[in-house]
């Protein structure tokens, strides 16, 4: 057996060591990794991708940490993937590195991967996607997808889940102009932490009424509870995890009519994305092989074109007419 089918199988059999290999590799742009997970994305698809963002302090490590925790003593393996762009140690070879997780690093049946770094994979949201994949292919029955803050790569990782959670707290604040810049766009549940602060209930309220008042739904048929919880306590996850099992049951009805709704447009952005990364970088290889660039480049200095017209005639030229 070849080298790459073995990881492939090691991998599909749930060996951390492999997938963790694997990660790195992925990172390091290492191209027989990309190879490999071109043979583990048939393979993924199964596990309920579960993402959780929102502003920093919040609570998300305290959460994650308890919903670990709860799956855990429900018997489901989990695998973790924690983004945080602002650090500036590189993705896979942390394991559990942040610091509530590091009781469950000894889990078997807890994988935890940090991603910081761009990588490789051409973005955050890509080399998330990948390590979610991995994940995935490795037979977790859940992956979380766990954010540091609420930038815009962040919104986009956290709203590439089956569920999405954002979390909040009492007193919104500075965070309800965040909520306004359209995460509650990708929310399937919201979460109010630390509710053992006064205005808990208050917040609530404020939360379901952004929520009547929304225009861009994410499912028109599906609205998004707003559930209290105080992560430090241990209090609410119950509920909390009722809920998201709510609407992996939504996604599932039908014969899973929602949840492939859902993964069409995912699909779609993640297959564009690709798509023009790898159109753009084989042009420019291209144009800068055959010195066509410089040519180009010079013909615009001296005016002999201008850059509307040469570009145009370019793409024309490359792509064909449409
Ligand atoms: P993150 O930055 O969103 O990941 O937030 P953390 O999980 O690191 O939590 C930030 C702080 O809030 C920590 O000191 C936690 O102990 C605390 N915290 C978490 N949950 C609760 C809660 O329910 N109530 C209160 N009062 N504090 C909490």
């Amino acid at each position: 057996m070849d080298h790459a089918k073995q990881v492939v199988e090691q991998i599909l059999r749930g060996e951390v060591r492999a997938a963790a290999r694997l990660i790195r590799d992925l990172d390091d742009g290492v191209p027989a990794a990309r190879a490999i997970l071109k043979e583990l994305y048939p393979h993924s698809g199964r596990a309920h991708v579960l993402g959780i963002t929102g502003s920093p302090g919040v609570g998300k490590s305290t959460l994650t940490d308890r919903l670990i925790q709860y799956l855990r003593a429900e018997g489901k393996t989990v695998g973790v993937v924690a983004v945080d762009p602002t650090s500036p140690f590189s993705g896979g070879a942390i394991l559990g590195d942040r610091i509530r997780m590091q009781r469950h690093a000894l889990d078997e049946g807890v994988f935890i991967r940090s991603l910081a770094t761009r990588g490789h994979f051409g973005g955050l949201t890509a080399s998330a996607r990948a390590v979610i994949t991995v994940l995935d292919a490795m037979g977790k029955d859940y992956v979380l997808v766990e954010t540091v803050g609420v930038g815009q790569d962040e919104v986009e990782i956290a709203g590439t889940a089956d569920t999405t959670m954002v979390v909040t707290v009492p007193g919104l604040g500075d965070d309800i102009q965040a909520i306004k810049a359209g995460i509650l766009e990708v929310a399937d549940v919201l979460v109010v932490n630390k509710a053992d602060r006064e205005g808990a209930s208050r917040t609530q309220q404020d939360l379901l009424q952004m929520l009547e008042l929304q225009v861009h739904r994410k499912d028109p048929a599906w609205r998004p509870p707003v559930i209290l919880t105080q992560a430090k306590e241990n209090e609410g996850i119950a509920e909390l995890m009722a809920a998201v099992k709510e609407h992996q049951l939504f996604l599932a009805r039908d014969g899973g009519a929602a949840r492939q709704r859902a993964r069409y447009q995912r699909v779609r952005q993640e297959f564009l994305e690709l798509l023009r990364e790898g159109v753009f970088r084989h042009l420019l290889q291209q144009l800068e092989k055959d010195g066509r660039l410089a040519a180009i480049l010079q013909d615009i200095v001296e005016r002999r074109t201008d850059p509307y017209s040469a570009s145009e005639a370019l793409i024309l030229e490359t792509l064909g007419p449409v």
